[in-house]
């Protein structure tokens, strides 16, 4: 295979994160896809993972919470290709303490071309993809010419 290809098995490590005022948002669509969700590991930020294990009685990995670094974790397990897809259910209208990490988080999921969902329509399109159950060839972005880049 390719390595600009990253292969994304059928069963895939779905992180979750969602701000204090979506939690309810993205625990009500786990539900409603607990059965879909059981085929896949799941990882997310330690509340959020918290309350996630708790609705759909299914193991999550948790991480640090969001602010205390778990979403950098998140952005790190991206980047070593160690996630698939994100639901990242974020709060427009609430400033963060955690701004930055936000952003970072948002940026690397767009940098490695992750498969994104921050709203729950988008979250419904991407879950009842049918990539989602099958393997899935992620064309990564060409990073060559900036690694090569005369200093
Ligand atoms: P939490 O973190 O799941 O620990 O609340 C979410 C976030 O990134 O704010």
């Amino acid at each position: 295979m390719p390595n600009n290809i990253r292969k994304l098995e059928k069963s895939k490590k779905i992180a979750l994160v969602a701000h204090d005022n979506k939690k309810k948002d993205l625990i009500d669509w786990a539900v409603y896809n607990k059965e879909a969700l059981s085929k896949h590991s799941l990882i997310a930020t330690g509340t959020t993972g918290k309350l996630v294990e708790e609705a759909l009685g299914q193991p999550v990995k948790k991480l640090l919470s969001g602010p205390l670094g778990g979403d950098q974790q998140i952005g790190a397990m991206i980047a070593s290709g160690d996630i698939d897809i994100i639901f990242f259910f974020f709060d427009p209208m609430e400033a963060q303490p955690h701004d930055s990490d936000v952003k970072a988080l948002l940026r690397l999921a767009v940098a490695w071309n992750l498969p994104m969902a921050c709203d729950r329509s988008t979250a419904d399109f991407l879950m009842t993809s049918r990539f989602m159950q099958e393997v899935y060839e992620n064309k990564l972005p060409d990073y060559t010419h900036y690694l090569k880049r005369n200093i």
